[in-house]
């Protein structure tokens, strides 16, 4: 029996919601397709952990030794109808209900097929305004030769021989409850109750080809870092051609290096130096917008803000309204100053500053003096 708790690397006593942050970061490690078709079976592997650990009865039934899961355990429908009782279990040896082996009837050829997940880094300027991107992924797509029926020239799917259509084949058994019948899927037709007597020879009878292609993604103006968009049947078509999954696309929007996000307002820090700060200046700075005018108001102190309204990100549920560019100023005092400059201001000093005067000392709670890209990570945050 495999070992759920491992898969999902948490402990015995892990909550709900951390089987569920495993599951969810564990599905999209090993998503064949991001991780390739090789991690198939690990994927498989994480989902039927997480099928049994998400599920409060099927979990007490686990933590009991035994595994829901297991194929021909004859508890398939434990999570409706509980497992303690034993005229369930006795029900479902002799009642020929439903969950035995799930081997009852035959399975159509037709199944619906899986989701996919595929990634997508955007630029900070395609969050602010919005864009169309092309994303290549690799899935199963419907088999171009047999249009899903999975055998050659159009021939339909014949009566199989060994089960008579049943899909399964019944055998008594003697027990210690007496005689049982179970049932076994037939091998010959896989539990379809029919088979395919020339399978196309593209897709082996499977109705679908694993292919590449290119799926276009409408990336709304605003939207968040780590956005799952979802593509209705973009996924992957199921086996027999079958209705094909959801697409979802898992949005992350690459870091910037003039820019930082702080919900829909940009962010950014200019140096200037020590004389526009005190007499004012216009200066240009680059938006996503194109080149725009700053004017730094006379006075201006080093940490102040100056806002270029309606130049942020657009606002995601908005009708085109924007937040706001907010530069913030770095004041630059000058080093090095030559025999003219120092003289310069030296004159302005004695005209402007009072030496003697008493200088204004205050406590005030000791913060670490934050860097430039500490500022960026605050704003970012
Ligand atoms: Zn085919
Ligand atoms: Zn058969």
């Amino acid at each position: 029996m495999a070992d759920y708790y491992e898969v999902l690397g948490v402990s015995r006593q892990a909550s709900d919601d951390e089987i569920k942050k495993a599951y969810r970061k564990l599905s999209r490690k090993y998503h064949p397709d991001i991780a390739g078709p090789e991690f198939e079976d690990k994927f498989k592997e994480v989902n039927s952990a997480y099928e049994v650990l998400s599920d409060p009865d099927k979990r007490r039934m686990y933590d009991q030794g035994v595994d829901p899961n297991a194929p021909g355990g004859g508890y398939g429908n434990a999570s409706a109808g509980g497992f303690g009782d034993f005229s369930d279990v006795f029900s479902s040896f002799f009642g020929g209900g439903s969950g035995f082996g799930g081997a009852q009837g035959p399975i159509p050829r037709s199944q619906p097929g899986r989701d996919s997940l595929a990634g997508l880094n955007i630029t900070l300027k395609d969050a602010v305004f919005g864009t169309v991107q092309n994303v290549d992924i690799t899935t199963y797509s419907l088999c171009p030769d047999c249009s899903g029926s999975g055998a050659q020239n159009g021939e339909k799917p014949v009566t199989c021989p060994v089960c008579n259509g049943q899909g399964y084949r019944q055998q008594a058994v003697r027990t210690l409850l007496g005689q049982m019948m179970t049932s076994q899927p037939c091998e010959r037709c896989e539990g379809h109750g029919t088979i395919i007597e020339h399978p196309c020879e593209t897709c082996f009878g499977h109705g679908r080809v694993r292919a590449k292609r290119q799926v276009g993604v409408k990336i709304p103006a605003g939207i968040q870092t780590d956005t799952r968009i979802r593509l209705s049947s973009q996924g992957e078509v199921g086996e027999g051609g079958g209705a094909a999954g959801d697409l979802y696309i898992d949005v992350s929007i690459k870091p910037d290096k003039q820019f930082s996000r702080q919900g829909d307002d940009l962010h950014c820090w200019i140096s200037i130096p020590m004389t526009w700060a005190a007499l004012g200046h216009d200066v240009t700075i680059q938006t996503f917008d194109g080149e725009k005018n700053l004017a730094i108001p006379d006075g201006s102190q080093p940490d102040d803000t100056v806002p270029l309204k309606n130049l942020g990100v657009t606002h995601l549920h908005g009708n085109g309204e924007r937040g706001d560019l907010v530069a913030h100023l770095q004041v630059e005092i000058p080093r090095n100053l030559n025999k003219k400059q120092r003289d310069l201001l030296d004159s302005f000093a004695k005209s402007h500053d009072k030496d003697g005067a008493a200088i204004p000392q205050q406590s005030r709670p000791v913060v670490a003096r934050k860097g430039f890209f500490d500022r960026i990570k605050d704003a970012l945050n």
